[in-house]
């Protein structure tokens, strides 16, 4: 197999997000429960069919080509919630028959069922599913069981019930986390160009549904190179969380702002159009040129070359990324210090 080849099978690369990320994570985790359920069940309806025990039996076998049928689907896309909800019902089912007929033999199984409920599911509908079973399948232990293997039992599943949901929490917890670190900058504490990618993208779609304007502006630092030449890089990059900062400040709440590049920053305006986003960004050039940015020991003045583009019907973000950054070259051709708007 040749890199190209690789590639293309590759199905998280460099403009993934992390909801690319999770969405792959939970095909993968749902198709091998799927392919796990398949391998472990088989066995038990054959187990049954020599029993003659022919409703178990048709009942496993009927959950064995469901979880066969789901397992092939998965590879190549997500189920919906509700298709994993027939699959963790199934299991349910499964589990409190048997173990009405089978007592603690039945019951063992309920582990693995918990298990499944709380990793397959979505939160809130994982923590309904997940009671609704434990209540059953105790409820069933009371008919089917003596009385002191059902509150050993039903006290060690509802300690697999909580320890699996405390996971499940933490889990998500550690993806916001990662989230956060994938879409921040790590000089300035902005959010980065990944970030940005899928923010258009929601913009864009936000715009074809309320066609409120929206508008971006991009700046980029003038001679800035000479400034990091003359001073060092890390003072440079002290000048970048300036900047930075400037630029968050002079911006509305509702404004969000990027580091694009080096020393290039750009500002999403919701709910704005092309002349608001223009006196915005003209207000960000004069606060920026009247600033002293500090370096260690000295002060030193910049300023900033700026171009605005509302977003216009049938376009797509590239396009509307592209006419804002030629306004920027022309800020830059007409002698820097300057906001062109389309
Ligand atoms: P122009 O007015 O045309 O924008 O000129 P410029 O010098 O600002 O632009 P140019 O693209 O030639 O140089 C950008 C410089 O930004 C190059 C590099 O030294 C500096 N730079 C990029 N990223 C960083 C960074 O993370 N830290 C520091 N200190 N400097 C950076
Ligand atoms: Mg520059
Ligand atoms: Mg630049």
């Amino acid at each position: 197999m040749d890199a190209t080849q690789k590639q293309k099978q590759q199905p998280i690369n460099a403009q993934s997000t992390t909801e690319d990320v999770v969405s792959l994570f939970t095909r993968k985790v749902a198709n091998r429960t799927q392919w796990g359920a398949f391998a472990v069940v088989l066995p038990l309806a054959i187990v049954q069919g020599y029993a003659e025990n022919w409703l178990m039996t048709a009942w496993l076998t009927a959950f064995c080509c469901y979880s066969l049928s789901l397992a092939l689907i998965s590879r190549h896309r997500n189920l919906r919630q509700i298709q994993l909800l027939a699959f963790v019902t199934l299991l349910a089912i499964a589990a409190c028959y048997s173990t009405f007929i089978n007592g603690i033999n039945g019951f063992v199984w309920s582990f693995p069922v918990m298990a499944s409920i709380v990793f397959l599911l979505r939160r809130r509908l994982a923590i309904i599913t997940a009671f609704c079973f434990y209540a059953l399948i105790t409820g069933v232990a009371v008919i089917a069981m003596p009385l002191d293997l059902v509150w050993r039992g039903s006290l060690s599943l509802g300690a697999v019930l909580v320890l699996t949901l405390t996971l499940l929490v933490l889990l998500e917890r550690m993806q916001t986390s990662f989230t956060q670190l994938a879409t921040t900058d790590t000089l300035t504490g902005l959010y980065n160009r990944k970030r940005l990618t899928s923010e258009l993208d929601s913009a864009l779609a936000r715009y074809r549904r309320n066609q409120q304007p929206v508008s971006l502006v991009i700046c980029d630092i003038d001679w800035f190179k000479p400034l990091n030449d003359k001073f060092g890089h890390l003072q440079g990059d002290r000048l970048l969380v300036q900047a930075a900062q400037l630029i968050q400040d002079s911006v509305r709440n509702t404004d969000t702002v990027y580091r694009v590049g080096g020393e290039e920053f750009l500002v999403l305006m919701s709910d704005t159009d092309r002349a608001g986003a223009a006196v915005a960004a003209e207000k960000l050039r004069h606060q920026f040129a009247a600033q002293d940015f500090k370096l260690k020991g000295a002060e030193t003045r910049m300023t900033l070359s700026a171009g605005v583009a509302q977003l216009k019907n049938d376009e797509h973000w590239t396009d509307w990324l592209e006419r804002a950054d030629q306004r920027l070259y022309q800020a830059k051709a007409a002698g820097r210090n300057k906001v062109v708007s389309d």
